[in-house]
C-alpha cells in the first residue's frame, strides 16, 4: 500500500525533494507550538520520561514523573530503593517490571561510564539498556545534538500518506527522511509530523478537508 503512495505523491503532486519544503513550511505555521510534550527539568529527567514513554501517551508519563521526579532526583536515586519499589512508582505506565529494570540499567551505565551525565552521542546512547533508536534520537534533538530523525508511529503513518517513504521499518523510514528533509530541519520535523497526526491526520480518519497539505498529499480524500 505505502508503495503506491510514493507512484501517486510523483503523479500528482512531484518529486518528494520538491514538496518537503512546502510540507515543513505549512506545517510550522499550522502547527508552531509543535513541541515535545513531556515535561522533564534536566537531562536525567529527560531520559527517564522518555524510557517511560514507550506503549503509552506523553499524558500519563507527565502524571507519574511529576510525583517520580520529587522522590528521584539524582542516577543514584533510582538504585537505591528496591526494584518492587520502583516497579510500582512507574506502574501506570505499563510494562513497568521492564521499565524500572531497564531505568536501573540505564542510571547505572551512566555512572560507571559517563559520569553520570547522559551522552549525546547516538552511539552511546543506544547502549544504554531499553534505549533504542527512537528513544535516542529524541533525547540528542533534544539536547541540541540532532543526529536523525525521530520515527514514531505518527511520523510513520504521515510519511506513508504523503508519500515520502514507501517503507515499513522505522530505521528505513528514517533513511528516506534523512535524504529529502534538509539537516537543519531533523529535529523540528518529527514534532511537526506527530502534532498534524494527533490534530488533523488522525489514524483512523484523518481530516483532509481541515488539512494545509491537502493539494500536497497523494491520499488525500479531497
Ligand atoms: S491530506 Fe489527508 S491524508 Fe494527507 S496529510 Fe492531510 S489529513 Fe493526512
Amino acid at each position: 500500500m505505502a508503495r503506491s503512495y510514493v507512484r501517486e505523491a510523483r503523479r500528482r503532486t512531484g518529486p518528494r525533494r520538491a514538496r518537503i519544503g512546502l510540507i515543513v513550511e505549512r506545517l510550522a505555521s499550522e502547527h508552531p507550538d509543535a513541541v515535545i510534550a513531556l515535561r522533564f527539568r534536566d537531562e536525567i529527567e529527560l531520559l527517564v520520561s522518555v524510557m517511560l514513554s514507550a506503549q503509552t501517551t506523553d499524558v500519563t508519563v507527565n502524571r507519574v514523573t511529576e510525583r517520580l521526579f520529587q522522590k528521584y532526583r539524582r542516577p543514584e536515586d533510582y538504585l537505591a530503593v528496591p526494584l518492587e519499589e520502583l516497579e510500582q512508582d512507574v506502574k501506570p505506565t505499563g510494562t513497568f517490571r521492564q521499565k524500572a529494570k531497564n531505568i536501573r540499567g540505564a542510571m547505572a551505565m551512566l555512572l560507571q561510564e559517563h559520569g553520570g551525565r547522559v551522552p549525546t552521542r547516538l552511539d552511546e546512547l543506544i547502549r544504554l539498556p531499553g534505549v533504542g533508536r527512537k528513544t535516542a534520537n529524541v533525547v540528542a534533538a533534544e539536547r541540541g545534538a540532532t543526529q536523525g530523525i525521530v520515527v514514531d508511529t505518527h511520523v510513520r503513518r504521515l510519511s506513508q500518506r504523503l508519500g515520502l517513504t514507501r517503507e515499513d521499518d522505522p530505521a528505513k523510514i528514517e533513511r528516506d527522511l534523512q535524504r529529502i528533509v534538509p539537516r537543519e530541519d531533523w529535529a523540528r520535523f518529527p514534532h511537526l509530523l506527530i502534532w498534524h497526526g494527533r490534530r488533523v491526520c488522525i489514524a483512523r480518519s484523518p481530516h483532509c478537508e481541515d488539512c494545509v497539505l491537502a493539494d500536497l498529499c497523494p491520499s488525500s480524500r479531497i
